[in-house]
């Protein structure tokens, strides 16, 4: 077991405040600020824990031979980050379709000229596994760099039993290709109804074939539905994910944000890891969340591109909900992989403070993802997953927009 230390960063955020209130209500001395800050892990076969935090002047001896990276007191220190909502594996271009909708071109019209959500959709069942791959594997590569260190992809653009299994096999291809970046694969076959089935026929497809088959090859953590007007009801949620958690799936789901179904309250209600997007969620469903363990994830890079009023974020923090925020990277609806820049909305346009921005994006995104008694803040015994900034002062991260 060897010890490796990062000494001298400008500054270490720890985030262990986050963690003594489980992401609720933070502050400013919860983001636990070390100036001159030094970190050391011990590497293993399994994987690197964090062995000692603290001010580099207070490294201690038997730390002293551990191999050193010195950030020259240039350089900031924070956990890893966590994006823990994307779209990540799709194959198909709509950047033409941006252009016309930005010159006015309504949605209809562009769906009812073949785009929209099923552009992708064809263009995802067309690919081969390699080819889903090599795209993948830029856009992980891409995220990395902005200093995720974990990552949730949802499959959901397959829409039938070969294309989901194709998409979710590509997220275990890319487990392996990336071990230095934790994946939580997540199964979105009910993303929406495809085409050529009708709808009764998709749903028994989802509960008695594509469930049971993606659990018996271990390709999903979780599952998600997509519950709105014109997509799936309240009642067809709590079949489909009745089903997967009866497979041993954990459960979320995308609630609450075309219009208020009260969606968010249901999620509560099944204990669902996190509620997700919630542009239309009522003061019930703020009350809900609050009061339970599901995480409120808002995707405000989503509103943003949309051009769509954002989430309640002050309403939900100020009611004591653990709020997380990540880009929903998605072909259609947001179309960045960049969760800095998604900081900078949330910083401009929800309210938010530094505190609950680093929060975020570390443990209660963690937590959306059920992964946080590991992850999310830097103190001995978690994991070492941490993020060096190309900056002195984490707030810079978002400062700099869009980097
Ligand atoms: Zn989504």
């Amino acid at each position: 077991m060897a010890n490796q230390a990062i000494v001298h960063a400008s500054e270490l955020l720890t985030g262990a405040g986050i963690r003594v209130k489980d992401g609720r209500h933070v502050a400013e001395e919860d983001l636990g600020r070390i100036k001159d800050g030094a970190l050391v892990y011990s590497v293993t076969r399994t994987g690197r824990e964090i062995e000692w935090v603290g001010p580099t002047a207070k490294l201690p001896k038997k730390f002293a031979r551990a191999k050193k990276v010195d950030l020259k007191g240039l350089r900031a220190v924070v956990p890893g980050f966590v994006d823990c909502h994307t779209h990540l594996v799709f194959a198909g271009d709509r950047s033409d379709e941006f252009a016309l909708r930005c010159g006015g071109v309504s949605y209809e019209e562009i769906a009812a000229r073949g785009g929209g959500i099923l552009t992708t959709v064809r263009a995802t069942r067309e690919a081969s596994i390699a080819e889903l791959e090599k795209l993948a594997i830029a856009r992980v590569k891409e995220s990395e760099s902005y200093g995720v260190r974990t990552l949730e992809i949802k499959s959901g653009y397959g829409l039938s039993f070969e294309a989901e299994l194709k998409v979710l096999q590509v997220i275990a291809r890319l487990k392996k290709r990336f071990p230095e970046m934790t994946f939580r694969s997540t199964f979105l076959g009910a993303h929406d109804f495809p085409k050529d089935r009708t709808r009764e026929e998709y749903l028994s497809d989802l509960l008695d074939k594509m469930l049971p088959e993606v659990t018996r090859r271990k390709l999903a953590d979780a599952c998600d539905i997509f519950v709105d007007q014109g997509f799936y009801t309240l009642e067809e949620a709590k079949l489909v994910l009745a089903r997967a958690r009866e497979l041993g799936l954990a459960v979320k789901m995308h609630a609450d944000e075309l219009v208020n179904t009260e969606s968010a309250a249901l999620a509560a209600d099944l204990n669902c890891l996190s509620a997700d997007h919630l542009l239309k969620i009522s003061d019930r469903g703020i009350a809900k969340l609050a009061s339970s363990n599901t995480v409120a994830v808002l995707l405000p890079g989503t509103a943003f591109y949309l051009k769509a009023p954002h989430a309640p974020a002050r309403k939900l923090i100020q009611a004591g909900a653990c709020v997380a925020l990540s880009t929903d990277f998605n072909p259609g609806t947001c179309m960045t992989l960049n969760l800095p820049a998604v900081m900078t909305i949330a910083a401009l346009y929800l309210g938010m403070t530094r505190a609950e921005i680093l929060a975020a994006v570390t443990y209660n995104a963690a937590k959306a993802l059920g992964l946080h008694d590991r992850k999310g803040t830097l103190e001995p015994g978690l994991d070492a997953d941490f993020t060096i900034l190309p900056f002195a002062r984490f707030e810079e991260a978002y400062y700099r927009f869009a980097w």
